[in-house]
């Protein structure tokens, strides 16, 4: 039985003005039987793991860097977004392989890392509106797929997030069949490659302008195991009533 999971990305927002919504959320759910993650920003990551700290919300990082350490201005290692106190990492955003050029290879060699340090990589992928008008959106997302997982994945340390870029801050959210028949296809891929512990183990969630008022129908579709939230995800009022749905 995969346990459901409520993944909040806060994205760049959030300074410690909005560790007290933090706080609400964790004193609300502390003890829910449905797994809850919120990803800061870097700079915010070790204050809301303390805010949390007795709650059953967890943290996570937004991005990490595939080397252990080094010359890289800028960037956090997964070392590091562990030792700030996050349990999973969410690489691969379509916003970090727009803003920041990232393929499929450089996500896998993230993930990897994340992996090496006991992190869950939260891989995210999705295709684009044009994609998706041009019948590509099986053949796109395979191809994300098979590249940026790496062959050392398990159920418990990866997660896939299916985010069509279109959906994301839009409002805009493809049909339940549309959902539905992305998360099969994932599926059956990560069986035919992983094999039927992984495939049928691991998380696959739904994410795009998912908010209070269409979670339930959405959770209500087969092989979506849960939601990655970015504007709802802002405040504990609105959450909230996402993990309920869960
Ligand atoms: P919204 O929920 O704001 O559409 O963002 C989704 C997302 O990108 C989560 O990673």
């Amino acid at each position: 039985m995969r346990q459901k999971l409520a993944a909040g990305n806060w994205k760049m927002n959030g300074t410690s003005a909005m560790l007290p919504e933090l706080k609400a959320l964790a004193e609300a759910y502390g003890t829910a039987g449905v797994e809850v993650l919120i990803c800061p920003p870097a700079a915010l990551l070790h204050r809301a793991a303390v805010v949390v700290s007795d709650s059953a919300v967890a943290v996570g990082g937004q991005d990490c860097h595939a080397a252990v350490s080094g010359a890289h201005t800028g960037d956090n290692s997964a070392e590091m977004l562990k030792d700030a106190g996050a349990s999973a990492v969410i690489l691969g955003h379509s916003e970090r392989r727009t803003d920041h050029s990232e393929r499929d290879a450089a996500v896998c060699a993230k993930a990897e890392a994340a992996m090496a340090v006991g992190l869950t990589a939260i891989v995210c992928l999705g295709e684009s509106l044009q994609q998706r008008e041009a019948g590509e959106t099986l053949t796109v997302i395979g191809a994300q797929l098979q590249g940026s997982v790496p062959d050392g994945s398990t159920a418990d340390n990866l997660v896939i997030a299916y985010e069509p870029i279109w959906a994301i801050g839009t409002g805009k959210v493809p049909t339940l069949e549309q959902i539905g028949e992305v998360h099969g296809f994932l599926r059956a891929q990560l069986v035919a490659r992983f094999g039927d512990e992984l495939g049928t183990g691991v998380r696959l969630l739904y994410g795009g302008s998912v908010k209070p008022g269409n979670a339930a129908e959405i959770f209500a579709v087969e092989d979506v195991d849960g939601a990655l939230v970015g504007g709802a995800s802002l405040k504990a009022a609105d959450f909230a009533p996402i993990i309920a749905a869960l």
